[in-house]
């Protein structure tokens, strides 16, 4: 099968032929239709997560129809469409998993990362992990909502019910969670790097209520705010645009260093967090509730051996909404 494979960090992904995987008992073999890009894709590109599988196919965001499955695989037949996330395998059995938190598990795994992702023709991954994805979203569709969708969802659950809240970052993630939270009521404000007028608009257009430069402050406080950006400068600058009581969520697996801030800015109750990974819950709830809101996913498609040309664009923040590459055009017969 065709892949594209990232050989050590820093260099760019290589199309190669490979076999295509043997599903083990508790995995199926899909036939990916679509991958999303995330930003954590560029993260393991760039060597900015430690310790990657080698070589990798990248790629967590999956859409695929069973080929076959393993023995012990009970939930899904030949055809089903499914979803792969960046939640690959949990251990089941540590702390964190039997208290409803797998998301912190000790041993788990991630696809694309530690597991061979779906920037290929076919990827194998555990059922267990794998969702039935909405009917009415088409496989372009559908990939962005299995990270930046979940992802983002479980993000916008930490603000609890922030009537007013900031969105730092307006890429994939917050172009999807802006819709959920104007469905739910809230009043959104969106930031983009200095002089983004398109992205503005483009929150704008998704119901924004203010969209502006991350340099200035909202023309009102804010109760929250997400950061999707990997810029720890806006740390204390959302800091300084919440209200007391207001929580600044950190959503990205990887940032750069938080510069100290003066204390008073905290103050009044304020906290940080961040947000790791996703539980199944996550999963199911979330694209439960993407088709009532219902969430439209923005795309913009590149074939699979075009995979650096995405990861170019979203590093350089040219795309509007989500990077998706299409895979099944000229598929490898298996
Ligand atoms: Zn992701
Ligand atoms: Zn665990």
């Amino acid at each position: 099968m065709r892949a594209m494979i990232l050989e050590a960090p820093d260099n760019p992904l290589r199309s190669v032929e490979v076999p295509v995987p043997e599903p083990g008992p508790e995995q199926v073999l899909l036939r990916v239709h679509t991958c999303a890009v995330c930003r954590t894709d560029l993260h393991v590109v760039d060597g900015e997560l430690p310790d990657p599988k080698l070589p990798l196919i990248p790629g967590h965001q999956i859409v695929g129809s069973v080929v076959r499955s393993g023995d012990l695989v009970d939930r899904f037949a030949a055809g089903d469409r499914l979803g792969v996330p960046w939640l690959g395998f949990t251990d089941n059995t540590c702390r964190y998993c039997l208290t409803g938190r797998e998301n912190l598990c000790d041993h788990a795994r991630f696809t694309g990362y530690q597991i061979d992702g779906g920037f290929a023709e076919y990827a194998v991954a555990d059922h267990r992990f794998c969702f039935p994805l909405p009917e009415g979203y088409p496989d372009l569709q559908a990939a962005p909502l299995l990270c930046a969708g979940l992802i983002g969802y479980r993000s916008l659950r930490m603000t609890s019910d922030a009537e007013r809240l900031g969105l730092y970052g307006f890429g994939a993630a917050a172009h999807i969670i802006a819709q959920v939270a104007r469905h739910q009521g809230r009043k959104v404000f969106a930031f983009t790097s200095p002089g983004d007028t398109e992205a503005q608009q483009f929150a704008l257009k998704l119901g924004a209520a203010w969209a502006g430069d991350s340099t200035q402050p909202p023309p009102e406080e804010l109760d929250a705010a997400i950061i999707f950006a990997p810029v720890g400068t806006l740390v204390p600058a959302a800091l300084r645009a919440v209200a007391k009581g207001g929580v600044v969520v950190c959503a990205g697996i990887h940032m750069s260093d938080i510069p100290s801030f003066p204390y008073e800015i905290l103050w009044g109750e304020r906290a940080v967090r961040s947000v790791a990974n996703l539980t199944r819950r996550d999963g199911e709830e979330f694209l439960a509730l993407a088709p009532r809101v219902p969430v439209h996913t923005e795309v913009v498609p590149f074939p699979l051996e075009k995979a650096n040309e995405a990861l170019k664009a979203l590093r350089a923040g040219e795309i509007q909404g989500a990077a998706v590459l299409v895979v099944d055009r000229h598929l490898t017969p298996v």
